[in-house]
């Protein structure tokens, strides 16, 4: 048994419930069913916290809350929907300022069922999120195990829904500084990636004006892979003797240990024929910003986008 079965930290929101649901929660934790006895601890802090759950439909008051609490949660992370609310939105569903279940601003794990869902089912609820947990933890342990065995080969267009689910998993932090989810990259569909694979010419758009349109073939898109998942990747494209880079993107349980850089570097090996590497971050996006200025890239101007975020435009000529 791991330390999370035999400790599980949970966090416990109550987005709009009708607190029918929040009083069996804390029937679980009082002495009738008291799984403080079993180990499970109740934090109001999301960094400690493993499991994340929720009650009660989404309405546009509590839909930040709800992100800003799941982006602040380490990984591997498990998201636990209790009651037919926080499933569906329930009775509420209808309603002018509900949005749906919790899965309609953040991934769920584990549905549990009941209106209200009794403390047995919640318990029962617990311990499926443990496993879930227990799943997740030993699978990103595996690939960190084997990060020296990381290849970085080019993407095809099959890979398009991994890198856009990595995309969107990466992007979780910018959007919890930008406070919505107003970030092309989070916006971006399957058929606009897609479309970055058939058409180089024409990137997608949302994207900030950081370039004359590409020239036809010369997109790259590449990726990190271990054991077969892609924990990586980044695209760029050269007009003239500049490449212009874009969706730096690692799994944040893979930050910190060099995929970013080998990325680049690769790409740069791609355009051997080009002197400058231009890139862009939204202003508020310290970490991506301080990354590129790791890797050797200075800014050099700021600008409105078709977004409202200033962005960042930054430089860097070959050594
Ligand atoms: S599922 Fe039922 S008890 Fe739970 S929050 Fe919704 S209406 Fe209330």
């Amino acid at each position: 048994m791991s330390r999370f079965a035999k400790s599980p930290w949970i966090i416990h929101y109550d987005a709009s419930s009708c607190n029918g649901c929040d009083i069996e929660v804390l029937a679980c934790l009082t002495p009738g069913f008291d799984v403080e006895r079993l180990g499970v601890v109740n934090t109001g802090n999301p960094k400690h916290a493993d499991l994340f759950l929720v009650t009660g439909a989404v309405n546009e008051q509590c839909r930040d809350v709800i992100c800003n609490i799941y982006h602040q949660m380490a990984e591997p992370k498990v998201v636990i929907a209790v009651g037919i609310c926080a499933a569906s939105g329930g009775i509420f569903r209808e309603c002018y300022n509900i949005s749906g279940g919790v899965d309609s601003v953040i991934p769920v794990d584990v549905y549990v069922p009941g209106c209200a869902a009794r403390p047995e089912a919640i318990i029962d609820g617990v311990v499926q999120a443990l496993g879930v947990l227990e799943k997740k933890q030993k699978e990103m342990a595996a690939l960190a195990s084997n990060l020296d065995r990381t290849q970085y080969l080019h993407a095809d267009k099959k890979d398009a829904p991994e890198i856009l689910g990595l995309q969107k998993t990466a992007y979780q932090r910018e959007s919890a500084a930008y406070g919505d989810d107003c970030l092309p990259a989070l916006k971006q569909t399957l058929p606009e990636i897609e479309a970055e694979f058939d058409h180089p010419a024409a990137p997608a758009a949302a994207e900030p004006p950081v370039a004359p349109p590409p020239a036809p073939g010369r997109t790259v898109f590449l990726k990190a892979v271990v054991s077969g998942k892609i924990i990586g990747s980044v695209r760029g494209y050269a007009v003239g003797d500049t490449t212009y880079l874009s969706r730096l993107i690692v799994h944040p349980y893979f930050q910190g240990r060099g995929i970013g850089r080998r990325l680049l570097e690769e790409l740069e090996k791609d355009f051997p024929e080009v002197r400058r590497f231009e890139a862009c971050a939204g202003q508020k996006s310290e970490r991506s910003l301080a990354q590129l200025q790791k890797l050797g890239f200075q800014e050099f101007k700021t600008g409105p986008g078709p977004v409202p975020i200033t962005w960042v435009y930054l430089q860097k000529e070959r050594q």
